[in-house]
């Protein structure tokens, strides 16, 4: 058994703050600002979290942060699944809450796969998530923190993030944007915008303000059907924000960033994986500037089953004659739970 993670530090987590509340922070210590941007730089950029290592602070700061001032999380689990290429892991909160993310690795490509929430209100009726109900956002420093913890574990440096661990990116979104900056501010991580993906069940009026906002991340939209009440079957959230209403703002969003939007549609057997569906994918979205990523279902004990290899062929056939880019994914993290919608924590604290 671990130690409860309770929160008994007299500062808020480092992690998560941005160089000007460090700089604010250091001076309210009675510091001078400039230790908040070395902070920032030993934090972000070196990835250093103990204090003795942070070789340029004076000793008197030093004396003041105490050593688990930096992480907001801390890891309480790892799997790995047998492939080896995907590694799933569990963090603790510091009010004892748990959430998961992944780590795959796929050739020269390292992706991380984050969580924004504790749970999903969205309730797609496939996911294992869902099942959990929505419990609370994360935090910016919550967020961030799994990826600069799955970067200690990954012996090579992480080419990608996506936000489609547990929770729906869009209904924390003001957290998933400032997690997003963190990664990608040049004196930190430094990530490359488009090695960013955010990706969305489909909230529309925030697709629409992300698109307002010109947010450089990539954009990612679960589709998982071709019509409304096909996707309503699977997603209820297709209630609230309709069909026509989703492909409008996402065409739009296209339109105006000029960035290829990935529409991800994850396969299920007798639901969505008729070639007749993907007949209507190719002229649905013949005129959007996207790419479809295809992900066979990965079963987690419900009503929904994985197609057979021969449907999933069927299936693509006509995806040969679409005018965009379509790939499959055929996820590597099945036995461990880690794939797409397998994310769920089995017991959740209060
Ligand atoms: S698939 Fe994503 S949005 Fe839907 S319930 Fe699961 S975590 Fe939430």
């Amino acid at each position: 058994m671990t130690e409860p993670y309770k929160h008994k530090h007299k500062h808020k987590p480092l992690i998560g703050q941005t160089n000007l509340e460090l700089e604010s922070f250091a001076e309210s210590i009675g510091e001078k600002s400039f230790r908040g941007r070395q902070l920032f730089d030993w934090i972000y950029r070196q990835q250093v979290d103990k204090f003795n290592e942070m070789t340029d602070l004076s000793k008197s700061l030093r004396e003041k942060l105490d050593s688990d001032t930096i992480h907001p999380l801390k890891i309480v689990n790892r799997d790995l699944s047998s492939s080896k290429q995907t590694r799933k892991f569990l963090f603790e909160l510091r009010d004892g809450k748990l959430v998961e993310a992944v780590l795959m690795v796929e050739g020269a490509r390292i992706t991380v796969c984050l969580s924004t929430q504790v749970g999903c209100a969205v309730d797609c009726d496939f996911c294992a998530t869902a099942k959990m109900g929505f419990v609370k956002n994360l935090s910016s420093g919550e967020i961030v923190d799994q990826f600069l913890h799955l970067q200690k574990m990954s012996e090579e440096k992480i080419t990608n993030v996506v936000f489609m661990g547990m929770g729906e990116p869009f209904l924390n979104y003001k957290n998933t944007i400032a997690a997003a900056d963190l990664l990608h501010h040049p004196k930190g991580v430094n990530m490359a915008a488009w090695r960013i993906t955010i990706s969305t069940a489909g909230i529309v009026p925030k697709i629409k303000q992300f698109s307002m906002e010109e947010q450089p991340y990539k954009l990612a939209v679960s589709l998982n059907g071709t019509s409304q009440d096909q996707r309503l079957r699977t997603m209820p959230i297709t209630k609230t924000h309709s069909f026509s209403d989703l492909m409008r703002a996402s065409k739009d969003y296209a339109y105006h960033s000029r960035n290829r939007i990935t529409f991800e549609y994850v396969l299920m057997d007798e639901i969505n994986d008729n070639p007749k569906d993907s007949e209507k994918l190719v002229k649905l979205l013949s005129n959007v500037e996207c790419k479809l990523n295809v992900i066979p279902y990965n079963e987690i004990g419900g009503e929904y089953s994985r197609p057979s290899d021969e449907k999933i062929e069927a299936f693509l056939q006509p995806l040969k004659r679409a005018n965009f880019p379509v790939t499959v994914r055929w996820s590597k993290g099945q036995d461990i739970d880690a794939g797409c919608g397998q994310l769920a924590t089995n017991s959740i604290k209060n």
